[in-house]
């Protein structure tokens, strides 16, 4: 008998695969960061890379293909999700 398979996703930063609850679910539109919205091309940031701001930031410029503050950005989201 096969497990239940989890879905599993890649951290845009570090590329650690986790599943998908233990990710935060982000997409930029109009070069501003938000909350995936079931619409368009989303990316995931694990728990540990979404608390460093160099990694972050690094990851979400070439995400985004801009560079702005994502990372208060991001901050601003996931104070909001809790
Ligand atoms: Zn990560």
């Amino acid at each position: 008998m096969t497990k239940l398979k989890k879905p599993i996703r890649t951290c845009i930063s570090c590329r650690g695969k986790f599943e998908q609850k233990e990710l935060i679910r982000l997409q930029c539109i109009n070069k501003n960061l938000i909350v995936f919205n079931n619409n368009g091309r989303s990316f995931y940031l694990c728990n540990d890379c979404k608390k460093d701001k160099k990694k972050c930031e690094k990851a979400l410029f070439r995400q985004c293909r801009n560079k702005d503050n994502y990372f208060e950005q991001l901050k601003e989201i996931v104070v909001d999700g809790r």
